[in-house]
């Protein structure tokens, strides 16, 4: 669900019509709703009332600092994977002790900022990491929690690049070793092994995986209870998949209705790290069209936004709907009556030197012209966030709507701030 509807043959978001944010901000432009973003998280947190979870939003889903604010400000923590997170999910306002830190590859500076800051624990993922925050701890004279990212082994049914809990995959440690590591971690004298996370892949749309891996993850930490070791924290990861195409994704509650019972008989302390789920819906890519282009064996689309600022139909094939934002488009919608001449397959395409530069190939689209704003739908999570500046291309602006509200939370950068951090050394110029 999301707060992306037509009214008048018009695309709004909440009390807001899209093609007059086109007209005002110019595009490419992400434009979010606040009431969706908020909706989500909700719904994710009174499914999993019974066992009152701390729900940590994940930070490189959409790294904003008003997004994370608005999640912060309703009770959410904070899933971070760098210093760069960690500095974020601070200026946002979140307390230290709702922040989790996963990554395999956590740098000496990043573990200390992170120890120094308070931050509930790290999710470690290998024993190297783990004797290496023992040893940054112990120079801080202070004592760290951690949680030790299992490898459940488990096939999430999703794209190969977005799986994590398949042995193959670099995260997480095995079952085997992980129980060597804790017997021996009684040993790290800074270290509390304090609990078992996992991650097991991204945009899941059936429940089976995670009740598989959460299965495992409960089972395991009933086998550390014998040996007494008494954890206090469950994070079972992010991961659920949302709509983009035809998913029909388990809703929050039918995910809580499979994993409440693995999880309240366990009686810890439940971490979830949702990102996808809560941000994804929530935002949209308004871009322009500028050119249509025939060939004689494709028509293309060509449009303002390129996937410097949205790389995920490039970088996983990913589906992402496309739809017009304006009224005289918008009559020739497939509605099941329409000419079929209204109607036309294409391509459509943004500006970058690269084949790989799409966000739709042979798309069935109403016809558009030249001038005509287009959006791209479910654009709120892994879009902004994932953009860069390739071609040297200033990334988009950003702009947040509550109800008949619009504000600009990150400007349109400018050609100064793509060079800001270069400098030509003297002897080029002859000095
Ligand atoms: C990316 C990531 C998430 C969020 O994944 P979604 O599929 O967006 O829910 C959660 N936890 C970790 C450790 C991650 O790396």
């Amino acid at each position: 669900m999301h707060d992306f509807k037509y009214k008048n043959n018009n695309l709004y978001c909440e009390k807001v019509r899209v093609w007059d944010l086109a007209e005002k901000f110019g595009t490419p432009l992400y434009v979010y709703s606040y009431q969706t973003l908020i909706s989500h998280f909700f719904k994710l947190k009174q499914a999993f009332e019974p066992v009152n979870p701390l729900i940590c939003f994940s930070v490189k889903a959409n790294f904003n600092l008003a997004i994370l604010k608005a999640l912060v400000d309703k009770g959410a923590g904070l899933d971070i994977v760098s210093g760069g997170e960690l500095f974020r999910a601070l200026k946002a306002g979140c307390s230290p002790k709702k922040i989790v830190y996963a990554s395999v590859g956590k740098t000496n500076y990043e573990i200390e900022e992170a120890i120094k800051s308070g931050i509930l624990f790290f999710n470690v993922e290998s024993f190297s990491e783990l004797e290496n925050i023992q040893h940054i701890a112990k120079r801080l004279k202070s004592r760290v929690n951690v949680a030790l990212r299992i490898n459940p082994d488990v096939e999430p049914k999703t794209h190969k690049y977005i799986t994590t809990g398949k042995l193959t995959n670099k995260f997480g440690i095995d079952f085997i070793t992980a129980k060597e590591i804790i017997l021996l971690a009684r040993v790290f004298s800074h270290i509390k092994i304090a609990g078992l996370h996992i991650h097991i892949g991204s945009q899941i749309t059936i429940p089976e995986p995670f009740v598989a891996a959460i299965s495992k993850l409960v089972r395991f930490a009933g086998e550390l209870k014998e040996e007494g070791i008494n954890l206090e924290y469950l994070n079972i990861g992010g991961g659920l998949g949302i709509i983009y195409d035809q998913e029909k994704p388990q809703t929050a509650r039918k995910f809580a209705d499979k994993v409440l019972p693995l999880l309240k008989k366990t009686g810890l302390k439940i971490i979830m790290e949702p990102g996808r789920f809560i941000a994804g819906n929530a935002g949209i890519l308004v871009t322009k069209v500028l050119y249509i282009k025939n060939t004689p064996k494709k028509k293309f689309v060509i449009v303002d936004a390129g996937m410097n600022d949205l790389i995920r139909p490039a970088l996983y094939e990913a589906y992402h709907k496309i739809v017009p934002l304006s009224s005289q488009v918008r009559k020739f919608l497939p509605t099941g009556r329409q000419e079929a001449s209204s109607q036309e397959k294409a391509d459509v395409v943004g500006p970058i030197c690269e084949s790989g530069d799409f966000f739709a190939k042979d798309r069935v689209l109403p016809k558009v012209k030249e001038g005509d704003y287009l959006a791209v739908m479910g654009a709120g999570a892994y879009g902004f966030s994932m953009s860069s500046n390739y071609n040297s291309r200033r990334r988009a602006e950003e702009v947040m709507v509550v109800k008949d509200k619009v504000v600009v939370i990150r400007r349109r950068e400018s050609y100064e701030d793509i060079v800001r951090n270069e400098t030509i050394p003297p002897f080029l110029f002859g000095l």
